[in-house]
């Protein structure tokens, strides 16, 4: 391959062609190296011959490098930088008169093509005859015509397409490299010509089929010859179909995409959020809850009363327990939302307070317990922690759990026949006491999609919509509905075509949801033979053992904090040990990438005793705290490097921002490593060690992380809250929590890219890879392993599985020229339809 070197006055303007370059190129193998502006901040501006030859050595290559620059001083500096290098490596150098911009992009695609340094610095040269010849036209006259780039060959077996361009702004940049790279990729002759003009250029050509100036709705007739003639007219064909990769492109196509327009629901349909999912279609099943109603009574036996109140504490602490019981079995994160519940039930402080109530005021059990649980609710609504006001939720539900046993009512969620649940809202002891043979579905007026609710429904594989709004109140028992939780659509008595669509959807996503969970242990491999790794994010023992029933190719983050949480001292090096070691054994010789702790900030561990912060996002978490805690650090480190004898285990290094920080938790580790060693403690020679990519000025300088690290693991949840100054958990601003907007994935592409030019591999952990949507346009910039809760994995392996690289790769460059995280997820449902995939 041709390497390219930009020489500029301005970083910033190298920077802006380099990224117009890389649009053009695809993934191509094409190295790009810039040397411009200069190291002194108060004259930025500016070229250095010493900096140009590094440019030059960084990406020499004995096919060529061609040498790009802009004006003045960068071809004296340019020409300076030729005479530091060795005469043999000179002479493959090839200084370009180009004009930069145009010059590079031209440069960029014709080198991608596999072309000789020649023919790049030609074409390059000739970049400017597009521009020339379209500005031309447009003044009347006709002064520069397309040349044709050789003579098309005297042949009999000549081959022909027409095909019409429909793209808005017609074979503009963008699709007029997608029509050459196609072009370029077959044998034959292929040349094309605008229809009833007899003038052909060479198809291969970037600046001769731009030059033609096609516009939309033109005509053009594609003339093939040679031995894969009719593959390659075909293949153009197609591309024309699929307006040469901007069929779905919003940005292309100019549509303005309000907000409304795009939160709109279709006609007949309501929107509310989608909280787990699947589709559902049956008749409506109305819950209504109804609060208790307590009346203050007065009561002469306070005894007695207190014994009323144990026998109905007992029954809800031991219907709790099973319904806790229940769900740990598949889901033992979840389950803990129960234990939670079991705390209240049985907290001292509680009970005395409801015993003083009644004693005092003598009055009954149901009216003291009420004035408690209020209390209670209160107390946690009041915080300004989002998470921990969240859990008043789950007190209240506990709250009317006991008065419902008190005052001898059932409870409202008896479903008995096969349907879809319309309720107001729904706790999550409801939840977990639906019947998934019974419930269909989930829609709700209130609630949003991380309620422990929210998290029970996609744990039972129900799917749900909740936050629908008041429409729901109106729904009448026997109503068919359908539910998407996948869009977070709901249809109330839906017509015929709708009813038939979805049957049709319903159908297709039972199959793939049967076939992923009877191929999960099998690789994931895509159609064109690109193996994905796709790994578990656990938390503890029992998570492992759900990551490997679940097919996980190995764990791609070992969250180490359930060790630390919950307690009143830290787990001493061999407490670790044991835990880390126990997980190893459970994944056998997978990898497994255990991430150092991960507290502080938003987890804060009361014996740390660590100053309070206004901002705990943005304070002392993760490696922050770590060093500046070597006594929580290297007993850490210690336990891992003594697990890592005998097992493939990696060290990941959480919410790394800056190199200073990598640096001295690298020197903390070498440290302990020598320790280990000097005590004769077996460890092994050499052990990978990450970081992750949580904070965009990590991903924004991938490339000075990469060479001394051995690799990356996307925290996409982080990532995005970060980017976008979102806080996660943080319903009012959930609008903006989605790691599929362009300013993530932008990020993700520069550090793949930092990272393969590095030799490095890169994982994304957060929440996104398991997301249906995002895993294509994930594998199409570039990563090729993923780490997700084990219940996602088999439909993941099965999503790869459908895929074809080079439709992905396609996708994920579309995606980045999108405006919003809407808009990419409006177009890839769009393209996982048009791989019969449902939308996902
Ligand atoms: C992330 O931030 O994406 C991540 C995987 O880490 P955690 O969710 O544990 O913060
Ligand atoms: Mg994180």
């Amino acid at each position: 391959m041709v390497n390219i070197v930009l020489v500029s006055h301005s970083s910033l303007l190298a920077a802006g062609i380099v990224e117009m370059m890389r649009m053009v190129m695809q993934q191509s193998q094409v190295s790009i190296a810039v040397a411009a502006g200069a190291d002194d901040p108060s004259h930025p501006l500016g070229t250095d011959a010493a900096k140009i030859r590094d440019a030059i050595e960084d990406v020499y290559s004995d096919d060529g490098v061609l040498v790009l620059m802009d004006l003045g001083s960068a071809v004296l500096s340019a020409e300076m930088a030729l005479d530091f290098l060795a005469e043999e490596k000179r002479n493959r150098v090839r200084l370009c008169a180009a004009p930069l911009v145009e010059g590079a992009i031209a440069a960029a695609i014709q080198s991608s093509l596999g072309a000789s340094l020649d023919r790049v610095a030609a074409e390059a040269e000739g970049a400017l005859s597009g521009k020339i010849e379209s500005l031309s036209q447009r003044a009347g006259t006709d002064a520069i015509a397309p040349q044709p780039s050789s003579a098309p060959p005297v042949a009999t077996d000549v081959q022909q397409v027409r095909l019409v361009v429909e793209n808005r702004l017609g074979l503009h940049a963008r699709p007029a490299a997608l029509f050459v790279q196609t072009a370029g990729r077959f044998q034959s002759d292929i040349r094309v010509a605008r229809a009833h003009d007899s003038r052909q250029v060479n198809a291969k050509s970037f600046n001769a089929v731009a030059a033609l100036g096609i516009r939309q709705y033109d005509e053009i007739v594609v003339s093939a010859t040679g031995v894969d003639a009719a593959d390659a007219l075909a293949a153009l064909q197609r591309l024309a179909a699929e307006k040469f990769g901007e069929a779905d492109d919003v940005s292309a196509d100019q549509q303005p995409l309000s907000p409304l327009r795009s939160a709109d629901a279709p006609p007949g349909a309501l929107r509310g959020i989608a909280a787990s999912p699947g589709y559902a279609l049956g008749r409506a099943v109305v819950l209504r809850n109804v609060e208790p109603q307590v009346e203050r009574l007065a009561i002469d036996d306070p005894a007695a009363e207190m014994s009323r109140f144990s026998v109905a504490l007992e029954a809800v602490r031991s219907r709790t327990r099973q319904v806790r019981d229940q769900i740990a079995r598949r889901h033992p994160y979840e389950a803990a939302i129960f234990d939670a519940y079991l705390m209240f039930l049985s907290d001292p402080d509680v009970l005395s307070r409801v015993q003083q109530i009644v004693e005092r005021e003598r009055v009954n059990v149901e009216w003291a317990w009420q004035q408690v649980v209020q209390d209670a609710v209160h107390a946690f609504e009041s915080l300004d922690n989002d998470y921990m006001r969240a859990r008043a939720v789950d007190i209240r539900d506990v709250g009317v759990q006991v008065l419902t046993q008190l005052l001898g009512h059932t409870a409202v969620t008896h479903v008995d026949q096969p349907g879809i649940v319309v309720v107001d809202d729904l706790s999550p002891s409801d939840t977990a006491r639906l019947d998934p043979a019974n419930v269909l579905g989930i829609c709700t007026e209130r609630g949003s999609s991380t309620s422990h609710s929210a998290i029970l429904a996609r744990t039972l594989g129900i799917p749900a919509v909740v936050g629908v709004g008041p429409a729901v109140a109106h729904v009448r028992p026997e109503t068919p509905l359908i539910i998407d939780g996948f869009a977070g659509l709901v249809w109330i008595d839906p017509d015929e075509s709708v009813a038939a669509d979805y049957t049709a959807k319903l159908a297709q996503w039972r199959v793939t949801y049967e076939r992923a969970q009877k191929s999960s242990t099998a690789p994931a491999v895509t159609k064109d033979g690109i193996g994905i790794e796709v790994a578990a994010n656990i938390g503890n023992l029992e998570d492992a053992r759900a990551a490997l029933a679940n097919g996980a190719d190995g764990v791609g983050l070992l969250r180490t904090e359930f060790l630390f949480l919950d307690r009143t001292t830290a787990p001493d090096e061999d407490e670790q040990f044991e835990a880390y070691h126990a997980i190893a054994r459970v994944m056998e010789q997978r990898p497994v990438v255990i991430r150092t702790l991960d507290v502080g900030g938003d987890k804060p561990l009361p014996y740390l005793h660590m100053a309070r912060e206004e901002n705990p996002f943005l304070g002392q978490r993760a490696i922050r705290l770590c060093l500046e805690r070597p006594d929580l650090f290297k007993p850490q480190l210690r336990a891992i490097l003594r697990t890592a004898a005998g097992h493939r285990i990696r060290i990941m290094v959480p919410m790394i921002a800056d190199i200073g920080e990598w640096r001295r938790a690298r020197s903390i580790l070498d440290e302990t490593i020598a320790e280990l060693r000097n005590r004769g403690v077996p460890i092994p020679d050499h052990v990978d060690v990450g970081m992750m990519v949580e904070v965009p000025s990590a991903a924004l300088l991938a490339h000075i992380f990469a060479p001394e690290v051995d690799f990356f693991s996307i925290g996409s949840n982080d990532l995005t809250q970060y980017t976008l100054a979102a806080e996660r958990g943080n319903t009012s601003v959930a609008y903006l929590q989605d790691g599929l907007h362009p300013a993530v994935l932008f990020q993700i592409r520069q550090v793949v890219q930092s990272a393969e030019a590095a030799g490095k591999w890169v994982s994304v952990c957060g929440e996104l890879a398991a997301d249906r949507q995002a895993l294509p346009i994930l594998v199409g910039l570039g990563v090729k392993k993923l780490s997700m809760s084990p219940g996602s994995i088999p439909q993941a392996k099965e999503l790869v599985r459908q895929l074809t690289l080079r439709d992905v790769q396609q996708w994920a460059n579309q995606a980045l020229t999108l405006e919003s995280a809407k808009a990419v997820r409006q177009f890839i449902r769009r393209k996982l339809a048009t791989i019969g995939e449902y939308e996902g």
